[in-house]
């Protein structure tokens, strides 16, 4: 069986290796289809294509778009796009253009919370001019001491309620799903357990995506329990979405699983690769 990995990030969003390493590191550990999805962005694509060509795996067109849903941030991962799409790339700049505005408040919002200079410190772990995430807060307020751990720092002062959040508008549901299927790929909702949605509204979030034509829900992903896997492979088949699976790696040390960890899909579901 194909090992399939279709959600990781490179140092062209918040991950810490470039995307022909992330390429090579993935098949060396048996991952035999790759997509490569970095945060509202396709530029690190053209490289980990040439590196999967030399590797001998297959490689997916992927990002993972940021979506605000009732509220609350949601990710949306695109499969098999067309990186040269003019309407998703204008899409994508105007994603990524709000990030630096975004990332100044959240600087001021740490300097109030009795942490200076974190707009500049998380600047210095940026490793692409166009994107700047919390992540890079993160990493600064690990080397700073504010936090041991990447979850601590997220928990303590990233997070919705806590002091370095600041709220964020993202794009619109209908405009992700639209962008991606001009540019030919699928649309999938990344890891719906991360979500903080109650069941109810988590089935609003599914059944509005389907409506839209969302094409799959990520179902094995390590920010999900075994339990959940099954759940959301239930709720997949009930909404007639396909199923995705990926590690989300974003280098060693700061990722739950790594590459080749993946358990399998569960039993009875349409894999979204299953029209490939
Ligand atoms: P942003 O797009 O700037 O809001 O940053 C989102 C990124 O932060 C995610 O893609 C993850 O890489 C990271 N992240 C969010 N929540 C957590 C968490 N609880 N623990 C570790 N990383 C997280
Ligand atoms: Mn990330
Ligand atoms: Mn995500
Ligand atoms: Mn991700």
């Amino acid at each position: 069986m194909l090992q399939y990995d279709l959600h990781c990030h490179s140092t062209r969003s918040d991950g810490l290796l470039s995307p022909a390493d992330v390429i090579r590191r993935a098949a060396a550990r048996g991952v035999d289809v790759i997509a490569l999805t970095d945060h509202d962005e396709v530029v690190g694509l053209a490289e980990a294509r040439a590196a999967a060509q030399d590797a001998g795996i297959a490689f997916i067109d992927g990002s993972e778009l940021s979506v605000t849903w009732n509220g609350e941030t949601v990710h949306v991962v695109a499969l098999g796009i067309d990186p040269e799409n003019v309407e998703l790339a204008e899409g994508l700049t105007g994603v990524r253009s709000g990030r630096d505005a975004r990332a100044r408040r959240i600087g001021d919002a740490l300097e109030d919370a009795g942490i200076p200079d974190a707009f500049e410190g998380a600047s210095g772990f940026v490793t692409s001019p166009r994107l700047i995430s919390r992540t890079h807060f993160a990493r600064y307020l690990i080397e700073t001491g504010y936090v041991r751990d990447m979850k601590e720092a997220f928990k303590r002062y990233l997070t919705s309620g806590k002091p370095g959040y600041v709220p964020h508008a993202w794009a619109s549901l209908a405009e992700v799903v639209g962008w991606i299927h001009g540019a030919g790929g699928q649309a999938v909702i990344a890891h719906p357990g991360r979500y903080k949605l109650k069941p109810s509204e988590l089935r609003a979030l599914i059944a509005e995506f389907r409506d839209l034509g969302g094409d799959a829900l990520e179902v094995v992903s390590p920010s999900h329990t075994a339990a959940q896997f099954a759940e959301f492979a239930t709720l997949a088949r009930t909404h007639g979405l396909k199923v995705s699976c990926g590690s989300d790696f974003h280098g060693v040390g700061e990722s739950r699983l790594d590459f080749g960890e993946l358990p399998p899909l569960p039993a009875g579901v349409d894999p979204v690769w299953s029209t490939w």
